[in-house]
């Protein structure tokens, strides 16, 4: 299968493209450079079917307007609470930021439960509040992101940017990734190729750290109670691919998360 992460957008969001052997892509968080995005479709011979943003920040949305005008017939998928943010540059943070920025409405509002299907591979969504009201991650359990390239080096700072809309504040974050797992990751996975359960986090759970939860909507008992309820629980092995930064695993995150892992107050 194609897994690709493209990081893009002056907050650098991770933009994941996946695609099996046709040419039908779905994207998870076009969040800038959409003529990127596009190039990097067209390049690999795909068409965007399917679009889904785990929140309605500016940082994971800004590309959708211009990738629904390249595929009129893809749909735009949220969680229902963050489906107003998709049209107002207030809800979805752009007025304080650059550019505004305003989506087409979505075409289907996702709940906790719900299953996106694209392929071969179901997404059940689990539905976690707290960095935003609508705030959504969307778990597989045989994913295959061998091979998967990520097209801008590894930054190690970008999971962390204090001004970001993303990520809590430097202060507080530790960095303990294993050096060996992230270079793994970076050429094919842990433990090689085959499916595998993956996570698709958005801005809920970062690589040592969580999302921010002082912007307007934010709740940091949510946001620690669905990371700890809903995704504690998905199997120690399952990959988490955040909206900023680099990858994770649940339980890398589960033992060393200075926010919500064991040691976390
Ligand atoms: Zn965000």
């Amino acid at each position: 299968m194609i897994f690709d992460t493209l990081v893009v957008g002056a907050l650098e969001s991770n933009c994941y493209v996946l695609a099996d052997d046709g040419p039908e892509a779905l994207v998870i968080d076009p969040g800038g450079d959409a003529s990127r995005i596009i190039g990097h479709l067209d390049a690999k011979g795909l068409e965007a079917v399917s679009l889904v943003n785990t929140h309605g920040h500016a940082d994971h949305i800004a590309g959708n307007a211009e990738l629904r005008k390249r595929y009129p017939d893809m749909t735009i998928a949220i969680g229902r609470d963050d489906a107003k943010a998709l049209r107002s540059p207030l809800r979805n943070m752009s007025l304080f930021i650059a550019r505004l920025v305003k989506s087409p409405p979505a075409d289907r509002l996702l709940d906790d439960g719900d299953v996106v299907e694209f392929g071969r591979w179901r997404f059940r969504v689990l539905a976690t509040p707290g960095h935003t009201p609508g705030g959504i991650c969307l778990f597989s359990e045989d994913l295959d992101p061998s091979g998967t390239p990520l097209l801008v080096p590894m930054d190690s700072e970008s999971a962390s940017r204090p001004d970001g809309l993303g990520v809590r504040g430097k202060g507080k974050t530790r960095r303990r990734l294993d050096p060996e797992w992230v270079s793994g990751s970076q050429r094919g996975g842990r433990g090689g190729g085959g499916p595998r359960p993956v996570l698709f986090s958005g801005d809920t759970l970062f690589a040592d750290s969580v999302g921010r939860t002082d912007i307007p909507g934010g709740s940091w008992d949510d946001l620690i109670r669905g990371i700890r309820q809903k995704i504690f629980v998905l199997p120690d092995e399952t990959e988490v691919y955040p909206g900023h930064g680099p990858a994770t695993t649940v339980a890398h995150e589960k033992k060393f998360n200075p926010f919500a892992g064991e040691q976390a107050e």
